[in-house]
């Protein structure tokens, strides 16, 4: 991860890696809502496919962009589009890492941006890890990265992460109304947050 991170993003790149992760999330759509059903709403995967196929339809525009401006727009758009409470919260961690990043970042830049735009999260949700929401994988990304993780690392950090919501007990968002109901169901966001982790990792792998 460190050589990719001071390599220059271009358009191409860009848009390449939006195309991924709208594909990413439709094809995980009725996964990510049928997790929202069990202790949502059941729109998680609907909210997610709209907001990343607009994502899409507007890459040429975004990826023409310098990153960390690119990375507003994006962000942007998924508060516009996305929906819910999980729009705002996506849009948020984005549009921050867009603003705090620089347009080509190493490694310790990067990890400073991505855990400010993590406590942006937390504050846009008045939020904190360890209520079964989508910090409870973000917080724990923002550790391995700091810990010095390669991209598989991340990944896994990421899945366990996700997989250890399933025996937390909500106490914000939506599946907090469910109380003790809600525990033994993954948190969707979370699922969302550690997919879209995984191809992330991939595609920085790929460029390498
Ligand atoms: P809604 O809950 O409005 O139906 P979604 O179903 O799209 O929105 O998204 C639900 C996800 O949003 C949850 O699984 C959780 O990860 C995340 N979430 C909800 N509220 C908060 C919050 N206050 N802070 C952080 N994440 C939250
Ligand atoms: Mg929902």
């Amino acid at each position: 991860m460190d050589r990719l991170m001071t390599k220059t993003f271009d358009p191409a790149d860009i848009k390449d890696l939006i195309g991924t992760l709208s594909a990413l999330v439709a094809d995980h759509a009725d996964e990510l809502t049928a997790l929202d059903s069990a202790i949502g709403d059941g729109d998680h995967g609907h909210n997610m496919k709209r907001g990343f196929e607009a994502l899409a339809a507007d890459s040429d525009a975004i990826a023409a962009k310098p990153l960390g401006e690119a990375l507003k727009a994006a962000g942007m758009k998924l508060v516009m589009t996305v929906g819910g409470a999980s729009g705002p919260l996506f849009g948020t961690l984005v549009m921050t890492l867009g603003k705090e990043i620089g347009e080509t970042p190493d490694r310790t830049a990067f990890n400073t941006a991505f855990r400010k735009a993590v406590d942006s999260v937390a504050a846009r949700g008045k939020s904190e890890k360890g209520q079964k929401t989508m910090l409870d994988v973000l917080y724990p990304i923002a550790d391995a990265l700091d810990a010095g993780a390669d991209g598989a690392g991340v990944v896994r950090a990421a899945n366990a992460a996700a997989e250890a919501t399933v025996s937390v007990l909500a106490t914000r968002g939506r599946a907090s109304f469910l109380g003790e109901r809600s525990v033994g169901h993954m948190d969707p966001g979370s699922r969302s947050v550690a997919l879209l982790t995984a191809a992330i990792a991939d595609f920085m792998e790929k460029r390498r």
